[in-house]
C-alpha cells in the first residue's frame, strides 16, 4: 500500500466510523476552551473535567482571570499538573485578552501564541476546535499513531515535522476532525506501550501492523 492509499485508507475508516469526533474536554465558549487546553497541557483530560466546572463558575470570563491572583486561583487547579506554571499562565492570559484582545480570543495561530500558556499545540487546537481552521495540533498521541500507521515518514523528528506531513497530506476540510481521530484511536487502542492490535479496526492499513502483526 504507497501513501495515498494508506491516507485515502484513514480517511475512510474515520469519516465512516467518527464522523462527529471532538474534544473530550468539557467548555460552553471559546473562553472555556482556550482555559481548558491551556490547562490539559501535559495532563489528561479527565483530570482537567474535573476541576473547569468550578473554575469555570467563579472565573465565567477573562476579567475575572485578570482582577484575580496566585493565592485565589491557585486552588481551583492545583491537581493539575504543573500547577504554579499553570496559575500564573491563567492570570497573565486573562490580562492580556483584557488589555490586548478587546476579550476576545484571538483566530490566528501568531496571535494566539502570544498569550501565556499557549504554544503552537495549544494554538492549533483553539484555532480548529472554536474556528474550524485546518490546523493540526500534534500530541503525544498524533505523534504516535501518524508515524505507526505510517502516515508520516519514521524520520520524522519533531511535531512541526509531523503537522507539516498531516498536513500536506490530508484534505483541509478533514483536518479538524483528523486530529481528534488520531488523538482518540492513540488514547483508546493504539496506546504508546502496548498497542492493542488485537482489538484494532484499522490493521489493513497500518504499516506498523504490516511489519510487527500482533
Ligand atoms: S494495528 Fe496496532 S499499531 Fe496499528 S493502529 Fe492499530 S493498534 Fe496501532
Amino acid at each position: 500500500m504507497n501513501k495515498k492509499e494508506r491516507y485515502a485508507a484513514f480517511l475512510d475508516h474515520f469519516t465512516a466510523v467518527l464522523p462527529e469526533a471532538e474534544t473530550e474536554l468539557q467548555y460552553n465558549n471559546p473562553y472555556e476552551l482556550l482555559v481548558a487546553v491551556v490547562l490539559s497541557a501535559q495532563c489528561t483530560d479527565v483530570r482537567i473535567n474535573k476541576v473547569t466546572p468550578a473554575l469555570f463558575r467563579d472565573y465565567p470570563s477573562p476579567e475575572f482571570l485578570a482582577s484575580s491572583n496566585f493565592d485565589e486561583l491557585f486552588p481551583y487547579i492545583r491537581s493539575v499538573s504543573y500547577p504554579n506554571n499553570k496559575t500564573k499562565h491563567l492570570l497573565g492570559l486573562g490580562k492580556m485578552l483584557v488589555e490586548d484582545f478587546n476579550l476576545e480570543i484571538p483566530s490566528s495561530i501568531e496571535e494566539l501564541q502570544k498569550l501565556p500558556g499557549v504554544g503552537r499545540k495549544t494554538a492549533n487546537v483553539v484555532a480548529s476546535v472554536i474556528y474550524n481552521q485546518p490546523t493540526m495540533a500534534v500530541d503525544t498521541h498524533v505523534f504516535r499513531v501518524s508515524k505507526r500507521l505510517g502516515l508520516v515518514t519514521q524520520t520524522a523528528k519533531t511535531p512541526l515535522e509531523v503537522e507539516k506531513q498531516l498536513v500536506r497530506h490530508i484534505p483541509e476540510e478533514h483536518i479538524p476532525k483528523a486530529h481528534h481521530w488520531l488523538i482518540l484511536h492513540g488514547r483508546y487502542t493504539c496506546l504508546a506501550r502496548k498497542p492493542k492490535c488485537d482489538q484494532c479496526d484499522i490493521t489493513h492499513f497500518c504499516k506498523y501492523f504490516d511489519k510487527n502483526g500482533v
